[in-house]
């Protein structure tokens, strides 16, 4: 049997206390079901004197998930854990999880407390939470700032009052990987009875160096991992849970540890944790991000296609992915785009490559990105002609404001004949699109809408990104202006002509996406 790691989740404190606006009970439970599912170890689910709210929720949690441990944050302070045990009462496995601050500067600044009547604070307040719950963890916050010989009777003396679990955190985000191992094997060294206790680790982002000082404490005998789903917390962020999880499963040869985690719910997770928490991911994040499993160079797309480990260290599957996405763009190979149109349900034999491979490239020059319902609309056109737009927006204007109801005139020229309409929408994009919508009579329903900006300033250049679905199948337009507006009725026409060329070809098509 290999070590277990323990995952804690902090996603619902540490994450949560970092966003723009705090979450409702009912969305912070939907998230700790979806922990539940993805199987964590400990979730810490709020701090219970904060805030009736935060009370409430934890309660709830504490009442309707079953699996983890529920844990509530308390300081050393005798109010806060008798609130904090009341809150996570309900659940069948419970934890508290006190703490305060022992570096100097929390002694003398924020506490203004001696050595010893912090010590006092930390008997007191361990021998409390263990006599009204079995399971205690204790935090010497800013431990990294702490003297050694003051951090070890802190720590000798936490176990001894009954804390099961001692969490070091780097509460700034500023220890390396060299520093924190020789801090954690320091404890291991020095705390007489410090196999009595899990040790556990709380790193922040602040210098990208949490994912390492983490799994580096763990090669040095932590076996607990606090950490948030892509990232969430104070700053830039505490450890990733996707990214410890993986690197430890992955690289399982170095680590030689277990941990409970089900991966193939980690993709889920970190989709319900960015929708509502309303926190985009970037795309490049390792294991979630949109590109993490995303080739974009023609040698490696080649590679990909002859054998997958090639430039895979990990499959998409095993975070619950369904496949590795390959952006085409000019850079992709023939071999490549011919393998993407026999995944779309073309027959080998009906594929011209040297010719279609030439039409690909003037259309990923134009375009860059080269989705699957432009592939179908170059399978299907006979000829250049056909791959003309049908529909152009003429004329386009929107008046919206604080107190009008946004309102949109379009004019479209459909094949050479003008058709003017005018539409309200809940705002000034979808006032625009139900404007389009009068005069083209398609059924499109928006699934995804996104906007970069291309360029800074105030005439910043914006490319919308849609993706839609029709009766016809699921498409992607993009549209480029200065104006958001205009960019997005552009994205929304590209998805309208692309609808009516395939309308056009009338052949079932394979269906894609
Ligand atoms: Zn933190």
């Amino acid at each position: 049997m290999k070590d277990k790691v323990y995952i804690f989740d902090t996603t619902l404190r540490d994450g949560e206390q970092a966003l723009a606006s705090s979450l409702s009970v009912d969305q912070k439970l939907r998230i700790a079901r979806q922990l539940e599912r993805l199987k964590v170890d400990i979730i810490e689910a709020g701090f219970p004197i904060s805030s009736p709210g935060d009370f409430e929720s934890v309660t709830r949690i504490a009442r309707e998930i079953k699996g983890p441990v529920i844990c509530g944050l308390s300081r050393a302070v005798e109010k806060d854990i008798r609130v904090c045990a009341k809150a996570i009462t309900p659940a069948a496995r419970r934890r508290i999880h006190t703490f305060v601050g022992t570096s100097p500067i929390h002694r003398q600044g924020l506490l203004r407390k001696s050595k010893e009547d912090v010590l006092a604070m930390i008997s007191a307040s361990v021998k409390l939470a263990r006599r009204l719950c079995a399971d205690v963890e204790f935090s010497p916050m800013d431990a990294g700032r702490t003297e050694d010989d003051y951090l070890c009777t802190v720590v000798e003396l936490a176990i001894r009052r009954g804390a099961a679990t001692i969490n070091i955190p780097d509460t700034v985000g500023y220890t390396t990987p060299e520093l924190f191992a020789a801090q954690i094997g320091m404890l291991f060294n020095r705390v007489p009875n410090i196999d009595k206790a899990v040790i556990s680790v709380h790193c922040h982002n602040d210098l990208g160096m949490a994912t390492a000082n983490s799994l580096t404490a763990v090669s040095h005998g932590a076996r607990q991992i606090e950490c948030a789903i892509n990232g969430l917390g104070e700053r830039a962020g505490n450890t990733a849970l996707e990214e410890v999880v993986m690197a430890l499963k992955v690289r399982s040869d170095i680590f030689k540890t277990a941990v409970g985690i089900d991966t193939q719910e980690i993709m889920r997770t970190s989709r319900l944790v960015r929708e509502i928490c309303n926190m985009p991911v970037q795309p490049n994040k390792p294991i979630v991000g949109g590109n993490a499993f995303a080739h974009s160079s023609g040698i490696h797309q080649d590679g990909m296609l002859k054998a997958k480990k090639t430039f895979e260290i990990m499959t998409p599957q095993s975070i619950g992915l369904k496949n590795s996405r390959m952006n085409l763009t000019s850079r992709s190979g023939s071999h490549m785009v011919k393998s993407r149109l026999i995944a779309l349900g073309y027959a080998e034999k009906e594929i011209n490559l040297e010719k279609f491979y030439q039409r690909f490239i003037e259309l990923a020059d134009k375009k860059g990105t080269v989705y699957d319902d432009d592939l179908v609309a170059i399978m299907e056109s006979k000829s250049a002609d056909d791959m003309k737009d049908a529909f152009m927006l003429e004329y386009l204007n929107v008046s919206s404001g604080r107190k009008t109801v946004p309102t949109a005139t379009a004019r479209i020229i459909v094949r050479g004949k003008a058709f003017q309409e005018a539409a309200c929408g809940d705002g000034a994009v979808d006032a625009a699109t139900k404007a389009i919508d009068r005069i083209v009579g398609f059924k499109i329903t928006i699934e995804d809408f996104s906007l970069t900006s291309l360029t800074e300033g105030r005439e910043a250049l914006g490319k919308v990104k849609i993706v839609a679905r029709s009766d016809s199948g699921v498409f992607t337009g993009i549209g480029t202006s200065t104006d958001i507006v205009e960019a997005s009725a552009l994205a929304y026409m590209d998805i309208v002509n692309k609808i009516d060329r395939l309308k056009k070809f009338k052949k079932r098509l394979p269906s894609y996406q």
